[in-house]
């Protein structure tokens, strides 16, 4: 085979690109990267450094240390922070921005930005830092929500230092290295969006069909097709976080990617025992961001977006396309659902639809561990399913009902459990998972982080030695919620 060479260069090689420069420089501001003192390296990811074609010395990760803290520059960076507005709750904040987030410059395509160092315009009454805690969460979960094949950010590496930082108690401060293909937020075009500078926000259109949507590019009516898109990738990101259990926590319109990623994780949640209406959010008080009410956040998120795209195209034809949300959304959880129960779609769509709907009825009554299910139903153990019921009569009923419909289905059984096993992972990680690593990291001993990266990079097989974080989540830590503070 022929693969292609690619060469790879050393940190200070790299040159970097700042095409978001070029917009009106109201937009943006130049930053000053806030070095911490007494740094170290906790960990790097290689998969994330090929994607940059950096080179990592594995015997020397000095320089990769002074990256993240700003003591050496990429070759044309030109530090800067993006700012943007937001809806908070639901609420509209007409300016927020980048308060501790710098952007280092973009490698093919992929934007650097360093989060939690320093001040930049728009910190508010924020101090610019970030936890280690806060790091170590961005950083796996990033690295798991790709393992997951979830659309995401990415992240390069996490540095910490003896910093003090004060939260709750009286923390550490670190950096972490993030990556995506955008950085741009639907609140970023809410904040363009009021300016009312129609041509920023057509450029800011632009710039996003270029980086991120280029087949539009050339495309009649480019702008109402773009905002289609990002409607439909919504749609997908979300079915996607309904199907594998995961709650974002903190779903307000500046946390939203238009290229259709998840990005800032904050006090997000993979469900442990499954409950529709769990709230990982401490400060959440309604629900508003509850695993339920994802789909119907999003919609709300996407109506804002509506708002901004009225001033370049027919506001009504993009409120009818986000009518047709909740359904597409509903189809695309339909189909991994699917997947995720071996089940063909092509047959009876219906039947299958209301065995879904069945199977959530199901989990919310019966107290079990959602990606346990997944993973003995993969095997078809369904005494190992009934065993974890609290209440085992409505699991029974559902396990006859999906007995009926695998008959329909023509594949041998040994097969639809290998395609299962290839969609429902052994382990994704859940909030005890990365306390025990952060308990440990705070403690200078940052073998968990790499471990639990290594988990997040591959799910679908069996770590050796970490067999019980397959298991049920152990009851004291049982849909824990989490406080926003970072
Ligand atoms: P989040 O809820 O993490 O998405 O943050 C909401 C807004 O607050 C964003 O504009 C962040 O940049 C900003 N922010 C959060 N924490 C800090 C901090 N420690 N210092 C400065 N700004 C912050
Ligand atoms: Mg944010």
């Amino acid at each position: 085979m022929n693969k292609k060479q690619v060469t790879l260069k050393t940190i200070e090689e790299i040159e970097v690109s700042n095409d978001y420069l070029d917009f009106h420089s109201r937009y943006y501001s130049y930053s000053k990267i806030d070095s911490l003192p007494n740094t170290k390296l906790v960990s790097y990811t290689n998969s994330v450094s090929k994607l940059l074609n950096m080179q990592i010395d594995e015997d020397n990760d000095e320089k990769l240390v002074k990256l993240l803290n700003g003591e050496l520059l990429l070759k044309n960076s030109k530090p800067y922070s993006m700012v943007y507005a937001g809806h908070q709750f639901g609420h509209f904040v007409p300016q927020l921005g980048d308060g501790r987030a710098i952007n280092l410059g973009c490698i093919n395509g992929w934007h650097l930005q360093l989060k939690g160092a320093g001040l930049t315009k728009y910190s508010r009454q924020g101090d610019g830092k970030a936890v280690l805690r806060s790091s170590i969460r961005e950083y796996l979960m990033s690295e798991a929500m790709y393992g997951l094949n979830i659309p995401t950010t990415r992240a390069l590496a996490i540095i910490t230092s003896d910093e003090p930082v004060y939260r709750e108690k009286v923390e550490t401060a670190s950096i972490v290295l993030r990556v995506s293909k955008s950085w741009v937020r639907f609140g970023t075009f809410e904040y363009f969006y009021q300016s009312q500078d129609k041509q920023s926000l057509m450029e800011l259109a632009d710039f996003v069909i270029a980086e991120n949507f280029s087949h539009l590019k050339d495309v009649e009516d480019k702008y109402e097709k773009l905002y289609f898109e990002i409607v439909d990738k919504t749609a997908y990101l979300v079915a996607m976080w309904q199907a594998y259990g995961f709650m974002h926590g903190v779903m307000n319109t500046d946390n939203m990617s238009v290229a259709g990623f998840t990005i800032d994780y904050g006090p997000y949640a993979f469900m442990d025992n499954f409950d529709v209406n769990n709230i990982c959010n401490h400060t959440d008080y309604e629900g508003r961001y509850s695993y339920a009410n994802q789909p119907r956040v999003a919609q709300w998120n996407l109506d804002s977006l509506a708002t901004c795209f009225s001033a370049l195209c027919d506001e009504k034809k993009l409120v009818e396309y986000l009518d047709s949300f909740l359904h597409m959304q509903d189809n695309e959880y339909l189909k991994i659902m699917q997947k995720k129960l071996g089940l063909s779609h092509e047959l009876s769509s219906d039947s299958n639809r209301e065995l879904v709907t069945l199977l959530i009825g199901t989990l919310n009554t019966v107290n079990i561990d959602y990606t346990l299910f997944f993973n003995h139903l993969s095997h078809f153990e369904y005494e190992k399913v009934i065993d974890l019921c609290m209440f085992k009569k409505p699991m029974e009923e559902w396990i006859e009902s999906y007995q009926k419909a695998l008959e329909n289905e023509s594949l041998p059984k040994d097969e639809i459990s290998s395609q299962m096993q290839q969609v429902n992972p052994k382990y994704v990680l859940k909030n005890y998972m990365i306390q025990e690593a952060i308990d440990k990291a705070e403690n200078d001993d940052f073998t968990l982080v790499n471990d639990l990266l290594k988990i997040a990079q591959n799910p679908y097989v069996v770590h050796k030695g970490y067999e019980r974080y397959m298991y049920s989540t152990p009851q004291e830590f049982c849909n824990v919620q989490l406080s926003c503070s970072s």
